[in-house]
């Protein structure tokens, strides 16, 4: 518990971690708190695309908790990043929510539905044949496939919903092509975060309740990991895991000391 308190840099996971629905998780406020307090870099990450830094900040003021626009990362950042980056002044076809086509824009990245160098695809509502068909044309056409994420379903208020990995499948089987993606459990989008938050892997340490997606990407990023029970994995299901996280926690507020 030492070895986690000292470090310089805390990436959390948001749903199952900070709060869940539109409930903060019980000690939330304290332990964010605790990290203005100690003068710690954190973030908050989330595998989600749909949302912009900006909505996820007045999410959590409307739960009460108040934190900068710039302790948020989303898969729409990481995505915007990794475009930006690897084809400067590129242009996308691009289903999903306002969240990731500000984040897109944000990075130079222009809309095109005629012949775009990408076909970027994040979880939305408005999702429908036409915008398959085109996603298909411009993938057969030789645009790369890219997804925010590796998510084949979410949880919402009416249930289980299909997320980014399930929207893109049609357009997989279309066209015979495999898209990559670019969130959790991606060390790509890791080492971003550790980026923006300008401290080495192993001064930092990921926190999140999946193991498949959080606790696999701190591992493979060389941070220190922190499961926490207040989300979707229990007790029991760790040990279907071949890796384990260093520390178990039953929610964050056991981190404050
Ligand atoms: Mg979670």
């Amino acid at each position: 518990m030492d070895l986690l308190r000292a470090k310089k840099g805390f990436i959390c996971d948001m749903d199952g971690v900070i709060y869940h629905g539109n409930v903060l998780i019980p000690g939330v406020i304290e332990f964010v708190d605790w990290l203005y307090k100690e003068d710690k870099k954190f973030l908050f990450l989330t595998n989600g695309s749909g949302k912009s830094p900006k909505e996820l900040q007045l999410k959590l003021r409307r739960m009460g908790l108040d934190v900068d626009e710039s302790h948020f990362y989303t898969s729409a950042l990481a995505t915007a990043k990794f475009l930006g980056k690897q084809n400067p002044g590129c242009s996308a076809y691009v289903i999903g929510e306002p969240g990731l086509f500000n984040a897109l824009h944000d990075a130079g990245i222009t809309i095109n539905d005629f012949d775009p160098d990408y076909v970027v695809i994040g979880e939305t509502n408005n999702y429908n044949y036409d915008n398959i068909c085109r996603a298909v044309k411009h993938v057969l056409n030789g645009a790369k496939l890219i997804g925010t994420n590796t998510d084949t379903t979410c949880p919402s208020e009416h249930g289980i919903i299909p997320a980014c990995r399930a929207l893109i499948a049609p357009i997989e089987i279309s066209t015979g092509k495999k898209a990559y993606y670019v969130g959790k459990p991606n060390p790509l989008m890791m080492r971003t975060g550790l980026g923006m938050l300008g401290v080495h892997s192993e001064e930092a340490v990921m926190i999140g309740d999946r193991m498949d997606t959080d606790i696999i990407a701190g591992i493979e990023s060389g941070l220190d990991t922190v499961l926490v029970l207040s989300g979707v994995t229990t007790q029991e299901n760790i040990h279907q895991y071949p890796f384990r996280p260093r520390l178990v926690l039953n929610s964050i507020a056991d981190i404050i000391p």
